[in-house]
């Protein structure tokens, strides 16, 4: 049987494969390979798809993600609320630029931010609330903004899994006051390499961020460098060679999503027939890009191998690769031992990490893959009591 992968970028590649090498040799023999009109082609063209005035590329989302807290000054002091379910990127930078993060609980249907605790969690510390668009759903951006304009808090969104989603047709990365970008290779929009970006519509903020990631280094003019530097910054540049695939790939994202989304739908449709498992939720005011398809299996021996844990093994045994995202929630984390929060605190979360399983799902996923998906599921189902 054909193994089937959690994600394959190789499928991607052979269709763009002749522009990309047109494009990458161009920039291998133009002898330029950092800054120039690559990257400030790019970083136009995102801003335009994104709807937003301010493009920034940067070395990486979690890069991104720490110049915008730099940008807005938060450090030592200050608090920063988000989720505890996510990728370890987003309360890092947090703690990298010396604030505290505060974790809260997630809506077990969305696995975004429980919008329900925030307001209880504010203090007169906090300055921000870094809300995560998870697995392509963007959050209830409504409710967030009016939270967050009431308390007058920065909205910083993380939309590494959300690249092209939308809440009330605006994308999201336009609605809060800074979006930040992850272009890893299995994003929704992937370089072949590290890269990331920030948008924003407050020209100040980007004139600070370029400033940060280039050593806090004024520079008058893109020729002259002046060898003054203002602030403390770091090295987080987007490449040449990056930012040049980045401009071929963003061509072909809207159809990439599209195809991920009737991926998505034809999943739906093959697993309802299965009660035993809990399908994604959706809803209507959100358009998903759907960088995974989550399930929930819920644990039904409360021995010490978790159900989801024996099918996820069954299912590698047929050639049916799944993946757990995430498996411990953060505040639960070794690294985060010291903020002092206990099992059982945010149990929506943690319920969420023993349950959720990522089915494969990639643009060019064939119809053939999802239905062998989807049988293998069965199988292993069927040899569970009462299902
Ligand atoms: C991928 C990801 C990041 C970090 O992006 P990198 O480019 O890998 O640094 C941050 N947050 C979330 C939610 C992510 O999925």
């Amino acid at each position: 049987m054909k193994q089937i992968p959690p994600v394959d970028l190789t499928r991607q590649h052979e269709l763009i494969e002749q522009e990309l090498a047109t494009a990458v040799l161009a920039v291998l023999k133009s002898g330029r390979y950092i800054g120039g009109t690559a990257v400030t082609d790019f970083e136009q063209q995102f801003a335009n798809y994104i709807g937003v005035s301010e493009c920034v590329g940067c070395n990486s989302g979690t890069d991104a993600l720490y110049l915008a807290l730099r940008a807005l000054n938060i450090g030592q002091g200050d608090e920063v609320i988000t989720t505890s379910f996510t990728f370890i990127a987003t309360a890092e930078v947090i703690t990298r630029v010396g604030a505290k993060p505060v974790f809260i609980d997630i809506n077990p249907d969305t696995f975004n931010l429980d919008l329900n605790l925030i307001e209880a969690a504010i203090t007169e510390r906090t300055k921000a609330i870094i809300p995560v668009h998870l697995f392509g759903q963007p959050i209830d951006m409504t409710r967030l903004m009016a939270i967050a304009d009431r308390h007058n808090l920065y909205v910083i969104e993380d939309c590494a899994q959300a690249i092209g989603a939308e809440w009330h047709n605006h994308k999201v990365g336009s609605i809060g006051y800074i979006g930040c970008f992850s272009f890893f290779p299995t994003k929704n929009l992937g370089a072949c390499g590290d890269a990331g970006a920030l948008t924003t519509n407050d020209q100040n903020i980007a004139v600070q961020v370029r400033l940060l990631r280039e050593h806090g280094l004024e520079r008058k003019s893109d020729q002259k460098i002046s060898y003054r530097h203002l602030v403390t910054g770091l090295n987080s540049r987007l490449d040449a060679l990056q930012a040049t695939i980045l401009q071929i790939k963003l061509r072909y994202l809207e159809q990439w999503n599209q195809q991920r989304t009737e991926a998505a739908q034809y999943y739906q449709q093959i697993l309802q027939p299965l009660p035993a498992l809990k399908l994604p939720k959706t809803l209507l005011e959100g358009k998903s890009v759907w960088n995974q398809y989550t399930i929930r299996i819920p644990d039904l021996f409360n021995q010490s191998e978790l159900t989801r844990d024996l099918i996820r093994s069954q299912l590698g045994q047929m050639g049916v690769i799944s993946m757990v995202y995430y498996p411990l929630p953060l505040h639960l984390q070794p690294v985060y031992q010291s903020l002092g929060y206990q099992k059982g605190q945010l149990p929506v979360c943690e319920q969420a990490a023993q349950e959720v399983l990522s089915l494969p799902l990639f643009p060019g996923i064939e119809t053939e893959e999802q239905q062998q998906v989807a049988y293998c599921l069965k199988d292993c189902l069927s040899f569970l009591p009462n299902h």
